[in-house]
This record gives C-alpha cells, structure tokens and sequence, in this order.
C-alpha cells in the first residue's frame, strides 16, 4: 500500500514544472479557486500565488477533488508582492485579459518559464496587474457572451501550455530538484510525522525504495 502510494507520488512529482505557475488576482469564490487548483495539479503546476487583499487564507470547496493537498498556494496581500516573487523565478507574466492588446492564447510560447495571471470574477484583471504582465492573452469569444468562467479560461489555457510543454519533452524527466522531490515526498506520505518534525526543526528521514524509513 505504502509502495504504491510513493511510486505514484513519484511519477506525480516527475512530472511537475517548477517553471510554470499561475497566479490568481482576488478570485474570490472559493469554488472557482479549488477547481483553477484542480487544473494546475492535472497540468503539473506544484506552486500557485494568490492575491487577497484581506491577507486571508482563501477557502476552498472539498467537492473540487481537494486539489489544494496537492499544491502549494501562496497567498499574498498585495499585487506588488506577488508580482515580485514570481519575477525573482524568473518568470514571464501574462495576463489572461480582455484587452485591446490581447494576442490569441494559442499563439505564445509557454514553454519559457511563465505564470499566467487571471483576475476577479467580476471586475477582471486590475490596471496595475495589466499594466506589470508581459504579455496579455485572449481566449477568442465568438458568441454573445464576453467571458468564460474564470476557472474555465483557466483550465482553456493551462491545457494549452500543456499541450506545448509535452511537445518539447517537458514531462518526460522530472524537473524538480531531487532534494525538493524528496522533502514533498516525505510531506505527502507522512503528514503528520512531516509537522511534528517540521515543529521541532528536525530533518525529514530517508526513505527507502518502498517509501519505508526506519522510525
Ligand atoms: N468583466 C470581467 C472583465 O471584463 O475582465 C470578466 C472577468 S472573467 C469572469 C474572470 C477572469 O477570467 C478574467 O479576468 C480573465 O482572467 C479570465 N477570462 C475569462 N474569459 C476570458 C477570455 N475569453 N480570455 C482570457 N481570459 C478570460
């Protein structure tokens, strides 16, 4: 049981992009949240920011499949902060906006290190988060409505970069340090073990190939 938990969690985590990421601008319905974490899991994004404004933890809704067990989220007060954090990975932004300037999002290249920002349900991107992103992107609408939900533009374009990404091999060795591999390992077979050690400043055990350690 063991053994099959960490072999999956290894064929998971060797598929992750730590150079793909998605950030999320004061979405502030907590299903549309847990369903864009559903998408980033499925696609292989490990780490995702989140702007809210109130500096609280969003919530999520569990009937989402509880993607957020599988995804780092890190929530930020403000757009500046964010924005920092994902340049000092070296990232290009682009924003998922209904802008003028906006180019079909079939037509950029998400295999560079990229994170795709998305805005509020109601009032979209902000002028100053269009303003940082690189690039803007558009999914065409050829009905009557202007929109999609803000989850489904999500799960439109994540695919589509994972569509390029598998093209050029992307998923076919694992890119994470192994050190990081290892540590979520340890985090996601062992819980609770992992916050006790955590708590008190202790490095993680070894495991062994059957994700066994000595205790
Ligand atoms: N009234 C808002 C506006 O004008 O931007 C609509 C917000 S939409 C419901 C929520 C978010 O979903 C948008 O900020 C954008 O990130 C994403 N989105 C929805 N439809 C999109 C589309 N066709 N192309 C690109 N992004 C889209």
């Amino acid at each position: 049981m063991t053994e099959r938990r960490y072999q999956r969690i290894q064929d998971v985590l060797s598929k992750r992009q730590p150079d793909f990421s998605i950030m999320a601008e004061d979405v502030y319905k907590p299903h549309n949240l847990s369903a864009m974490l559903r998408t980033c899991d499925a696609v292989g994004i490990g780490e995702v920011y989140a702007i809210n404004p109130t500096g609280g933890i969003p919530t999520y809704n569990d009937t989402s499949g509880s993607a957020e067990k599988w995804i780092n989220l890190t929530v930020f007060k403000t757009l500046s902060e964010a924005h920092e954090r994902v340049k000092a990975r070296g990232m290009q932004i682009f924003a998922a906006h209904l802008s003028e300037e906006a180019v079909d999002y079939r037509d950029v290249d998400y295999s560079l290190p990229t994170c795709v920002l998305f805005g509020n349900e109601k009032r979209g991107v902000t002028d100053e988060a269009a303003e940082l992103a690189d690039k803007h992107i558009i999914i065409p609408m050829l009905g009557m409505v202007q929109s999609l939900n803000v989850s489904v533009a999500t799960a439109v374009i994540l695919f589509e970069a994972q569509r390029q990404r598998r093209d050029k091999g992307m998923y076919k060795t694992a890119r994470l340090d192994p050190e990081v591999i290892k540590k979520q390992t340890f985090e996601w077979l062992y819980p609770k073990e992992a916050a006790l050690l955590a708590y008190d400043e202790k490095a993680y055990p070894e495991l062994n190939e059957e994700g066994l350690y000595k205790k």
